[in-house]
């Protein structure tokens, strides 16, 4: 039994779910369907959901939200209309976006939580509603009749682990399940949603709960790419990757699947299957637990900007007991987090994401960093990207390092850290942002061309 996941654009239109009929009919063992709300259309186009933030923030405030509303209900409408589907399922929709305007205002985070989720909740059930009418027995599944309980963090909801015994009969179902993503019940039973992106969490938890053997994850490109097919220009299809791999990969910048939808597809060992809806023949790229090693080394090259560093420097930092530790402590105490934290005999950098502080936290962070470590020198840089290569096969390669260096060294790019992670899985390199893409192309040369 497989679990089978779709995107948004894979459903953004009534000529994309017949393509998802298809490809549920072409095999049996695709039981239970997680759908998102419809994306866009073309690059131009409005998400549904967010078109419901906007719906839901005009709700909360007593703004005229008419136009918005309609706009939602259009969508529908036309998806239906392509399907030759019936008036009631619209009629349903509109009653229950009316529905949720009448909402708790008292609680603003669930109240825009329960508009957010509308928008797979009432795709679901379009979908069954197209199953059935095309003679696929199918069935619509709240969430909360089957038991799928979070924690009462809205927008960032996590599993709760009761929820997989529930989840796990769903195995017995006669029919096809259209599961909405994106969202659970908290135990006093209000709607709460993942993070943005988060049917693929759905799907994740879903196929750990059925066990299933296969989860399929259908989105609109062909694979995930050694590079990003913005930077790079046709950049190689990775074949299969490894969960640790995909997870490197993933903090590095690839956003083909959410992150923390590999967690329960990690813990069950199931394997996941990214696939194409609009080109279903091409194979994808498969995650799994281990993969037999290639010759390639690297097997992916990802980068993201955005980031600081903070340079601490004190004579004789080795011998102070307890430094690192006050270090983190300051960290702590003003909620920032940190990426990584590279350290000489001397002095360590703290690499973080500029975003967490304004202009004048950051002045006073170092103003504290100095005086109550009493370090000779605190300095700051801005404006880093980190640049990672990945690949389970580089623990048993040589060279990868030198090779990499040289790729960057020849373009004149300066690196200003460097972190190899003790799993030897992947390498980071600390840049200035502006050589952001050209190192990317110079590594993808150097690892995959040459
Ligand atoms: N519709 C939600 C979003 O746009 C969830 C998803 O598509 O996975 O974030």
């Amino acid at each position: 039994m497989n679990v089978i996941k779709f995107g948004g654009s894979s459903l953004a239109s009534g000529s994309q779910l017949k393509k998802v009929i298809q490809l549920v009919k072409e095999d049996a063992a695709r039981k239970i369907v997680v759908v998102s709300a419809p994306g866009k259309r073309s690059a131009e186009d409005e998400k549904v959901t967010d078109l419901l933030i906007g719906f839901g923030m005009k709700a909360l405030v007593g703004h005229d939200f008419s136009a918005v509303l309609e706009k939602i209900i259009d969508r529908y409408q036309n998806i239906a209309e392509e399907l030759g589907l019936g008036t009631e399922i619209i009629d349903e929709i509109r009653s229950n976006l009316d529905s949720l305007v009448k909402g708790n205002k008292n609680e603003p985070n669930y109240y825009l939580d329960a508009f957010k989720a509308s928008g797979e909740d009432n795709n679901a059930k379009l979908v069954a509603a197209y199953f059935n009418q095309e003679g696929v027995p199918a069935r619509y599944m709240d969430p909360k009749e089957a038991g799928l309980m979070v924690t009462n963090e809205p927008g960032n909801a996590q599993v709760l682990p009761e929820s997989y015994e529930q989840l796990a009969k769903l195995r017995d179902s006669e029919e096809v399940i259209i599961f909405p993503g994106f969202f659970g019940y908290t135990k006093d039973g209000k709607v709460c949603t993942f993070s943005r992106g988060g049917s693929d969490i759905t799907g994740a938890i879903l196929a750990n709960g059925i066990q299933a053997d296969l989860y399929e994850n259908f989105t609109d490109v062909d694979a995930i790419f050694a590079a990003n097919p913005h930077v790079v220009e046709n950049p190689i299809g990775i074949k299969e990757l490894t969960y640790r791999e995909i997870r490197e990969l993933s903090y590095g910048g690839f956003s083909v699947l959410h992150d923390e939808a590999l967690q329960p597809a990690f813990k069950s060992g199931i394997p996941v299957q990214i696939k194409n809806t609009n080109n279903p023949s091409a194979p994808g790229t498969r995650i799994m637990k281990e993969r037999q090693l290639t010759e390639q080394g690297v097997i992916g090259i990802a980068s993201s900007s955005g980031f600081s560093s903070i340079y601490i420097d004190k004579y004789l930092m080795n011998r102070e007991i307890g430094f690192g530790r006050k270090v983190l402590e300051i960290l702590e105490a003003r909620g920032i987090s940190y990426e990584h934290m590279p350290s000489g005999i001397d002095n360590l950098t703290i690499i973080l994401q500029t975003n967490q502080m304004t202009t004048e936290e950051e002045h006073s962070l170092l103003i504290q960093l100095k005086e109550e470590l009493c370090a000779d020198s605190v300095t700051v840089e801005h404006n880093i990207a980190l640049i990672m290569i990945v690949g389970e096969g580089m623990r048993e390669k040589m060279y990868t390092m030198s090779k990499a260096a040289t790729a960057l060294s020849e373009n004149h790019i300066n690196i200003d850290m460097i972190n190899q992670g003790a799993s030897e899985v992947s390498v980071i390199f600390g840049i200035q942002a502006k050589y952001e893409d050209l190192a990317v192309k110079a590594l993808y040369e150097a690892f995959f061309v040459k």
